[in-house]
């Protein structure tokens, strides 16, 4: 199913939307491993390629394409994914993986009975700076970590009312970014104490808050969260240790000591790609190695906030480029 004498793998991309066009088409463009051949769209589709409307008509078509990939909404990811498998392909999925933890515990243990590689992707853990930040971390004690995740949602996310439908996440969607990096470079586990979540009256999913995490000798996390954020954005955790303090910013890409933004050889190594181009190398690697990757500490975080959630009411949200609808949800 993988490569063969130098061949790239033929994949196909589900959902053509702002992320398979931003980043999954120009990553595997570049990728030597894979071979984009066809795609999988309600609408429009990618030129060049053959264009199927359901992932069954794509399954039916085309035995060749061994690996799909699923940008669609959380939501809807579920019966595409499970019919790829099913069907005896590999299958690399978006963060987040699904819209619960128990579909994902479905889709890995299909996986493993049909021999094929399930990829649930956190695109954020290959941030330039997130395996730096691992390494100077993995000999520290950590005495607290902050983390502020708060972007504007009309500038990053016009548009997409799956946000604000149950299973969208709201500021989830970006958070559980953070979360990704947090259990990536964190040397000891933490699990969510309390999450205070603002939701916006006409919104099934929340709008802001904040999110408090123990590690194993109490109180290390707190998060604040905010997707109403006007100008740049903060994608930073800080990380306070009995070395000194290490600071992670735009989304795990800039990592500062005490102060001095790190300059290492391989930030500047052309070998050192972008987020995406590492998720699909990842991918190649785990299908010549025939395995699966599906890490759902991220996933269990968001579900343990909303678990513990004391739910506060927020003002209604409106989408401005969604004005005609009046309302985003
Ligand atoms: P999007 O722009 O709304 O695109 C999603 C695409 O999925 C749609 O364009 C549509 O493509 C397809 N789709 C199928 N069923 C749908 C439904 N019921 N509702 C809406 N779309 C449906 O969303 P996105 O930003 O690309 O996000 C997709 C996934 O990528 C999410 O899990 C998100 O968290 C993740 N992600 C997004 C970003 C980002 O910056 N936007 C970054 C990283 C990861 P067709 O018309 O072709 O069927």
């Amino acid at each position: 199913m993988t490569r063969t004498n130098g061949t790239a793998i033929k994949i196909a991309l589900v959902g053509i939307g702002k992320i398979a066009r931003d980043q999954h088409i120009p990553a595997l463009a570049a990728s030597d491993a894979f071979e984009l051949v066809a795609a999988v769209s309600r609408t429009g589709g990618i030129q060049g390629v053959e264009n199927y409307k359901t992932v069954e008509a794509l399954l039916a078509a085309r035995p060749d394409i061994s690996a799909i990939s699923f940008c669609t909404p959380p939501q809807v990811r579920y019966a595409g994914a499970r019919a790829a498998l099913d069907a005896d392909r590999h299958v690399m999925l978006e963060k987040p993986p699904g819209a619960s933890l128990s579909e994902v515990h479905a889709l890995e243990t299909l996986a493993q009975d049909k021999g094929v590689t399930l990829f649930a992707t956190w695109h954020s853990r290959h941030a330039a700076s997130v395996p730096f930040a691992r390494a100077w971390l993995s000999d520290k004690t950590i005495k607290s970590v902050r983390i502020d995740w708060k972007e504007d949602v009309r500038v990053w996310h016009p548009g997409q009312k799956w946000i604000w439908e149950a299973g969208g996440l709201g500021i989830f969607d970006p958070t559980i970014n953070a979360f990704s990096i947090l259990t990536e470079i964190l040397p000891v586990e933490v699990h969510v104490t309390r999450a205070d979540l603002r939701f916006p009256s006409n919104c099934e999913t929340p709008v802001a808050g904040e999110i408090r995490m123990d590690g194993p000798n109490g109180p290390l996390v707190t998060a604040e969260v905010d997707f109403l954020w006007e100008g740049d954005p903060l994608w930073r955790q800080t990380i306070e240790t009995d070395g000194g303090t290490l600071a992670l910013n735009q989304g795990g890409a800039v990592m500062e000591i005490d102060g001095q933004k790190q300059h290492g050889e391989a930030w500047d190594n052309p070998a050192i790609h972008g987020e995406y181009d590492g998720l699909y190398a990842r991918f190649a690697e785990l299908l010549d190695t025939k395995t699966s990757e599906v890490d759902l500490r991220p996933m269990v975080l968001v579900a343990d906030a909303f678990t513990l959630a004391k739910r506060f009411d927020a003002p209604e949200f409106i989408d401005p480029s969604l004005m005609e609808d009046s309302h985003a949800g």
